[in-house]
């Protein structure tokens, strides 16, 4: 951790060349809680930001108990800056991004961080940019605000709209995150179910063949009596084809259908051996 005063130029900070956060800064305004601060640096951990300058801590930045917190955070929390005002911290960046819960300033900038990032991104290739969160309790004072050139707000419900220090600091450092892998072309993860094996899709007489007994099992349940099946099949066809069956899939609705037609056949032909069971019991 090091007390180090910006010298005013947009210095390269240390990182690899090809790091897309590598002028990227997080400056912390006065925190209260260490709690959230170890946390912070958590998410930067999680979103790979690596600079992080703090302003006038409540706490002391206890190294131990940061790291017991973040754990294998010791890096980032060795290369940490403390500085004694917020102007200091932003001597050498080129642009201040502020974040609040309240858009109280109607002269600036205001957009939503997902909206803002890829910018945000792109600044740093013309120098350090920073991103300033306030203090649990107060956030950014107005004078704070006005040093930033643009600011965030996360939308929230407009009822409860300050976030935790952390968490909003974790949604701003997921959308930058997301921005670099928009920017790099990074294929999102396929999260569609993967096939076991794969089975063809089925035809089209595949489906009809399913349609027609499912009908005959619906309208054997008595589900269509004294109505025009049409519409119910109707519905029932863009269930299915919704679903893009395959055909072990379109066997096995079938096979339940074939259950229920012979069990709802089965069923009529009991009650009815019953009921003629009883007329012939009265005849005796
Ligand atoms: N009571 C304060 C909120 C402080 S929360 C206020 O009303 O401003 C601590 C910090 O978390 C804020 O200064 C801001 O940096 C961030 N933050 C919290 N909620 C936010 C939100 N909805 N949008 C953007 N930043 C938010």
């Amino acid at each position: 951790m090091s007390d180090s005063p910006a010298d005013g130029s947009s210095r390269p900070l240390p990182g690899a060349a090809d790091d897309p956060f590598r002028r990227l800064v997080v400056v912390l305004h006065e925190p209260q809680d260490l709690v959230n601060v170890a946390l912070v640096i958590r998410g930067m951990m999680n979103m790979g930001l690596r600079h992080l300058r703090v302003v006038n801590p409540d706490e002391e930045m206890d190294p131990y108990r940061l790291t017991g917190i973040a754990h294998g955070s010791d890096e980032l929390v060795e290369a940490a800056e403390v500085h004694d005002s917020l102007e200091e911290a932003l001597s050498d960046c080129t642009h201040v991004v502020g974040t609040s819960a309240r858009r109280r300033s109607v002269k600036q900038q205001w957009r939503e961080p997902g909206e803002a990032a890829p910018e945000i991104v792109a600044r740093t290739g013309g120098g350090n940019v920073a991103v300033v969160f306030g203090r649990e309790d107060k956030g950014l004072s107005n004078d704070d605000l006005d040093r930033c050139h643009e600011l965030l707000n996360i939308p929230t419900n407009p009822e409860k709209t300050s976030l935790n220090l952390s968490h909003a600091a974790l949604i701003v450092f997921y959308e930058l995150r997301q921005a670099v892998r928009e920017e790099q072309g990074v294929p999102e993860r396929d999260l569609s179910p993967k096939p076991t094996h794969q089975v063809p899709r089925a035809t089209a007489e595949q489906l009809e063949s399913l349609f027609e007994v499912w009908e005959d099992a619906l309208d054997e349940l008595g589900m269509f009596s004294g109505i025009d099946p049409g519409p119910k099949m109707t519905s029932f066809r863009s269930i299915f084809q919704r679903a893009e069956l395959d055909e072990r899939e379109v066997r096995l609705l079938k096979a339940s259908a074939y259950e229920i037609l012979h069990y709802a056949r089965r069923e009529r032909a009991r009650l009815r051996g019953e009921i003629e069971g009883d007329d012939a019991g009265e005849e005796e």
